[in-house]
């Protein structure tokens, strides 16, 4: 059993940042990425709205520049999953891993959100043949092809202008006929020929041979259906917290966020949650980085105060 002094769970925005502030404290983090480290931004193609990038950057330029600032400081970086974790005991923290099993003193939860998916017969099996929730990682493989976009959101309307630079057309299928888009968003997407928009309408199947070829669509009004062609399907319909594994844990809302405080405390003392896994408000790079830092500065604080045997609930107050 590794025993640690305090373990980020999650490297997005909320965990990187979370490392660079304990790096600095001379905490020596330990993060435990998670499948992917960056999390979503690693896979968001243009980020325009970061301060200090004027002229915009990538998510994945983003997250080596975060990773390599807070390695910088001494955060370290354990490219695994948490499995199971247990803080029934309080401190130290139980954390188990598919390689590995920790201690902590304290813990902060950065694990962040998954896109949500559809449900409907065809999105699982079409998946890496034409259906997608990344258009970063995916959108090469449409060139000059025509692909279908599902949301009316900033992620929708952002993935779909990324898709433009590759397919010929980009249809995005809204359940209502109003975006939920930003303006500026909304203003590109409407002065961008590739793109066209199918209102009211969801995505009811997923059709094809081997790869991804036709769309079954249902007009929500009339109940109309409908066959489109497309070689791609691109979903963008919201996230879900990745909190599965905090069952029972932590105290968490109806929909799996976790409940923390004005100090990013969690139900359990030692334990602060930072960014998407707490947030289904803001849900902005920006917000988690300042989450993740006020989660880390909690922490140190908890860690010091612990070690003179102060009450931890006296910590923030
Ligand atoms: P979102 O804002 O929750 O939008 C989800 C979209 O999917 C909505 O338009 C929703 O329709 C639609 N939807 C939900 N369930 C559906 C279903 N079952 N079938 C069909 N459509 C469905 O999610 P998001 O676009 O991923 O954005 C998440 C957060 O990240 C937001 O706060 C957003 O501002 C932020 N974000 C910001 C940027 C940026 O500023 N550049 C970029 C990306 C994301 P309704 O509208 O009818 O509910």
């Amino acid at each position: 059993m590794q025993r640690e002094n305090l373990i980020i769970i999650g490297s997005g925005p909320a965990g990187l940042t979370a490392a660079l502030y304990a790096g600095r404290a001379q905490l020596q983090p330990l993060v435990i990425t998670g499948n992917q480290i960056g999390g979503q931004i690693a896979i968001t193609s243009e980020v325009e709205n970061y301060p200090g990038f004027p002229e915009g950057t990538t998510g994945p330029e983003l997250v080596e520049m975060m990773q390599k600032h807070a390695e910088n400081f001494g955060a370290r970086y354990v490219y695994d999953e948490v499995q199971e974790i247990n803080l029934t005991n309080g401190s130290p923290f139980y954390v188990k891993t598919y390689g590995d099993e920790y201690e902590a003193d304290a813990l902060i939860i950065t694990a962040g959100a998954s896109p949500r998916r559809l449900g409907i017969p065809g999105e699982d099996a079409f998946i890496g043949r034409g259906v997608s929730y990344c258009a970063t990682s995916d959108g090469f493989f449409f060139r000059g092809k025509d692909v279908v976009v599902v949301g009316g959101g900033d992620s929708a309307l952002e993935e779909g202008l990324f898709l433009t630079k590759f397919a010929d057309t980009v249809r995005i299928i809204h359940r209502r006929d109003e975006l939920r888009a930003g303006p500026t968003l909304q203003r590109r997407a409407f002065a961008n020929e590739k793109i066209s928009f199918i209102w009211d309408t969801v995505v009811t199947e997923i059709e094809g041979n081997g790869l991804v070829q036709t769309v079954k669509t249902m007009d929500v009004n009339s109940g109309a259906e409908n066959v489109l062609t497309a070689d791609g399907v691109f979903i963008y319909i919201g996230h879900y917290p990745n909190s599965k594994f905090l069952e029972g844990q932590l105290v968490m809302d109806e929909h799996g966020y976790v409940i923390t405080d004005d100090f990013m405390r969690t139900s359990v003392s030692g334990v602060f949650a930072a960014g998407e896994i707490q947030d289904p408000y803001y849900r902005q790079i920006a917000t988690s980085v300042g989450q993740g830092c006020a989660a880390a500065m909690q922490a140190e604080k908890w860690l010091s105060a612990r070690e003179e045997e102060d009450q931890p609930a006296e910590v923030a107050a």
